[in-house]
This record gives structure tokens, sequence and C-alpha cells, in this order.
């Protein structure tokens, strides 16, 4: 059987309605490692980010994704926060009339099965909120509302920090932001990962967010499978030559 690992993706495959968008996916992640998941436009990474949070949208007809040894495509989304898995969405949602702190306590309260102690939790959300250079009045600004898109990343990264996953998937943060602000995610997200070693998945068009933020392998998807896996070199190539020069002969079905 081999490695033991956290985050087991086998034989995937996922239709919306009769399209079919995730093709007998395998992915392995190992515990506490990072991985970067590359790949042209509509290739299905987002969608398998969402399946992952069992998206309603989507339908699982065969395959499994292993979390724990929890098949998780059997569970419902809450249950899957439950587990301490975390999706950043690539666009995230604004939620007007609920505010940022409002949401959070609900959440931790609703996946805890605790109630969150209000003094703690406003502490630690100010603290936050300086990490991530946001100022303290976002704890009450409605969810992503009239927020940049930097700012709405920060904000989701806020979340994360408050929700302390395990399970980090992370959907083109850097797709927007200016250099500064990529920094900061950057730095934020590696401050989080030295602190609780979480496994993330990162997914992104840029090599840059990788020369900051270390991932021990690259995955490159290709209408709905993993065609390749590699190191970071990989991504690197693909920044200068592009996807379709990289994977030019005859689709590059083997992994290396
Ligand atoms: P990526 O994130 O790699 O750019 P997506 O996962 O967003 O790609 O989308 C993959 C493909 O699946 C696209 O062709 C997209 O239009 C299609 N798709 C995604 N979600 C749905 C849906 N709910 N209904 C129909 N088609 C969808
Ligand atoms: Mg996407």
């Amino acid at each position: 059987m081999g490695e033991d690992f956290m985050l087991e993706i086998k034989d995937l495959t996922v239709y919306a309605g009769d399209k079919l968008i995730i093709d007998n996916l395998n992915l392995q992640i190992n515990d506490g490692e990072i991985h970067a998941l590359m790949g042209q436009n509509g290739t299905g990474k987002s969608t398998l980010c969402k399946v992952i949070m069992h998206d309603e949208a989507y339908t699982v007809k065969k395959g499994q994704i292993l979390w724990h040894d929890k098949d998780l495509t059997k569970m419902a989304t809450t249950d899957i926060a439950r587990e301490k898995v975390f999706l950043l969405n690539q666009n995230p949602m604004a939620i007007e009339g609920v505010s940022n702190a409002e949401m959070l306590r609900m959440t931790l309260n609703e996946i805890t099965g605790e109630q969150v102690g209000i003094f703690a939790f406003n502490k630690k959300l100010q603290e936050v909120c300086a990490k991530l250079n946001l100022p303290s009045s976002f704890i009450h600004r409605e969810i992503n509302v009239g927020m940049s898109g930097g700012e709405r990343k920060k904000n989701e990264l806020m979340h994360m920090w408050m929700l302390n996953p395990e399970l980090i998937l992370l959907d083109e943060i850097d797709s927007g932001l200016d250099v500064d602000a990529i920094k900061d995610v950057a730095n934020s997200i590696n401050e989080y990962y030295s602190l609780y070693k979480p496994t993330i998945l990162i997914i992104t068009h840029h090599e840059k967010i990788l020369d900051l933020i270390k991932a021990q392998k690259v995955h490159i998807m290709k209408t709905g499978k993993i065609v390749a896996t590699s190191n970071l070199s990989l991504a690197k190539k693909i920044e200068n030559e592009g996807f379709n020069k990289t994977f030019d002969i005859s689709g590059l079905d083997q992994n290396e």
C-alpha cells in the first residue's frame, strides 16, 4: 500500500449535468505538504476544489476523496468543515447583511460544537487583521461587500486564521493582486504553515507565488486529469514557455 496520504483522491470522475469536468483524476498529498496545481483555464481546477467541499452543483460519478480516512464525497459541507477543510475561493462571494465577526462566530460555534468565548475571539480577530494589514474595521464589514480584489483575498485569509484548518485549498489566491498584496498574502500563508503545518493545495497560474510559498510538488491538470507531477522547475518552465510548448509532444500522459 505504501505511504499514508492525508489527502488521497482516487479515480475521481465528476459531472455538472451531462458535462464531464473531472475525468478519473488521481492526486495524493502527504501530511503537512504544500502542493501546487497548475493548468490552463477551464481544465477543472476550481471544480476540483468545490467538489472537495461537496458543492451540490456537481455529481461525483466515480471515485473517492479521502481525507484522514474519511470519504468527503459522502459528507455534507458542514461536516467537511468540521474535518478542518477550508477552501479559499477563486471568486470569494459577497454576502450582504452578514459581518465577518458574525459569520466566523457562528461557524466556529457550529464546527466546534462549543460557544466561542467572545473576549478571546475578538482579541484574535484584531491580531489577525493586524497581521494581514487589514484595518480592524474589517471585523464588522459585511463579508466581501465593496471590497477590492486584494482585500477579498485577505478577508478570506482572515477566515482561514480564525477557523484554523488543517487542509487548505487556495484557488488562485494571487490572481489580480499587486506585488505588495502578493507578498502580504504569501507571508501570511507561510506564517500559518510554520505554526500549524497544514496540508495545502495552491492553485496558481504564476510561478511568482511559488517563489514565495515553497511547494514540494507541482501537478499539471489538463482536461480534468493530472497529466504531470514534478518539482518547482516545472512551474518555471511553464512560466517561461507557456503550457502549450511545455506540453507539446503527444500530451505528456505519464507522470514523471
Ligand atoms: P478552471 O478552474 O481550471 O479554470 P473550472 O473548474 O472553473 O476550471 O471549470 C472547468 C470546466 O467546467 C469549464 O468548462 C466550466 O465552464 C465547466 N463548469 C464548471 N462548473 C460548471 C457548472 N456548474 N455547470 C456547467 N459547467 C461547469
Ligand atoms: Mg478556476
